[in-house]
């Protein structure tokens, strides 16, 4: 199971260029939107979440993500003048914030890789939400840095981590980041966070089939009772480079039937709207969840899609605003930081934007064949984060 497959790597169309016009009504005064915490967009669908990434750079490779024959030493990655300063980056989560957002995740690329990026959760760790309360503040991380930053990260104000870990035999992870980063670290890195308090702490586990799905029981068992809550996320048509098929995809009700076997489930209800994972509570002897054994999480973004309430913005390195994950274009901010626009243009752009998202790619791709999506132009998942 374990052996290297040759990938179907497409080689990578740069999109970062091309970018969406914020509309003109923006910055007319007769139609410029003040932020009141309320805005939605045409399927009624609110702003409560911002992913921002802070760097397209990353110290794995992992294959449905950044593949080796693609992301090699030739690749361009911006340049510094190119990325969002700290400064620039709190601008816009404030107005982010303004427009009803109350949870921020730091992403990448790798994040940890960002220089002093413990300064800016220090200023994200200080807004408050249009109701006066903080942030839900986290960030998503390969783990790597983790045992060397946890302290840091948690001093600054990140409330908590999600760590990406896609099995724990030592060969099929060292096969799966493809550059020969051993699981003991990564391991050693989430208990430094759970150590600094950067709980509760989620993982994330891609399966992709024919790849890890052998790990799924060795991965439930080590966390179950842990107090971490462990996910695991359907392998995504993402970006364009990671050669997608539907084949390798192992829908998560195959996940959790297979746990079940095992170790008995029940289903448990969402925890607020728009969470993306479906839950799952380890079952006592009588049936019950028992809170002691903990949850698990199933991401099902091929199988069952999640779009009617999809709340995600985000926000890429350069500082475009996706409105989904498989755009294929960003709408410019940087453009308008630079251009020196006021506080309330920038509100008014963004409230524009949003309100005139219709975007639910899932949705209509599962109305098509199975492979469908796997040609069409999208952004990669390492420059606009996860
Ligand atoms: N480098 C960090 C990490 O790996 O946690 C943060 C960025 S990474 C792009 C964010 C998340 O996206 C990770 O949990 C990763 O496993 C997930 N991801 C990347 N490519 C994916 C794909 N093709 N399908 C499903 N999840 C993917
Ligand atoms: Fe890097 Fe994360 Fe992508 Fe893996 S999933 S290559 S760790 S950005
Ligand atoms: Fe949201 Fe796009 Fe994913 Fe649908 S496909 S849930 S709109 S990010």
């Amino acid at each position: 199971m374990t052996e290297r497959k040759t990938p179907r790597i497409v080689p990578l169309v740069d999109l970062r260029s091309a970018s969406l016009r914020t509309p003109a009504a923006a910055f007319a005064a007769d139609t410029q939107i003040v932020a009141t915490g309320l805005l939605t967009d045409t399927q009624q669908r609110p702003l409560r979440d911002l992913r921002i990434s802070v760097t397209d750079r990353c110290n794995f490779r992992c294959n449905y993500c950044m593949p080796k024959e693609v992301f090699d030493k030739d690749h361009q990655y911006l340049p510094h003048s190119a990325l969002l300063s700290f400064e620039e980056i709190t601008r816009l989560a404030k107005v982010f914030v303004a427009h009803g957002v109350q949870k921020i995740r730091l992403t990448g690329g790798e994040p940890l890789l960002r220089k002093n990026i413990e300064r800016l959760i220090e200023q994200l760790s200080a807004l408050r939400t249009v109701e006066g309360r903080p942030l839900d503040l986290t960030l998503t991380t390969n783990g790597s840095l983790l045992a060397r930053k946890a302290r840091a990260l948690k001093a600054a104000g990140l409330q908590r981590v999600t760590v990406s870990l896609d099995g724990l035999d030592d060969a099929v992870f060292r096969s799966m980041n493809d550059v020969d980063f051993p699981v003991a670290d990564v391991l050693a890195g989430i208990e430094a966070a759970q150590a600094a308090g950067l709980g509760p702490i989620k993982i994330n586990m891609v399966v992709k089939r024919g790849t890890n799905e052998h790990q799924i029981l060795p991965m439930a068992r080590r966390f179950m009772g842990s107090g971490i809550v462990l996910r695991f996320i359907e392998y995504m048509d993402v970006g364009a480079t990671n050669g997608w098929r539907m084949n390798e995809v192992m829908p998560s009700a195959e996940v959790v039937q297979l746990i079940h076997a095992e170790l008995p489930l029940v289903q448990l209800e969402p925890s607020n709207p728009g969470e993306t994972a479906e839950r799952w509570g380890y079952a006592d002897a009588a049936g019950q969840h028992d809170q002691a054994l903990g949850e698990i999480g199933v991401i099902s973004s091929v199988t069952q899609a999640f779009c009617g309430d999809c709340n995600r913005a985000r926000l890429s390195t350069e500082g475009k605003v996706y409105l989904c994950l498989f755009a294929a274009q960003g709408y410019d901010l940087r453009a308008l930081l630079r251009a020196e626009a006021s506080e309330a243009d920038l509100a008014s752009a963004v409230g524009h934007i949003w309100q005139g998202r219709t975007d639910r790619y899932s949705e209509l791709r599962s109305a098509l064949a199975p492979d469908a999506g796997s040609g069409m132009r999208r952004v990669e998942m390492s420059y606009i984060g996860g």
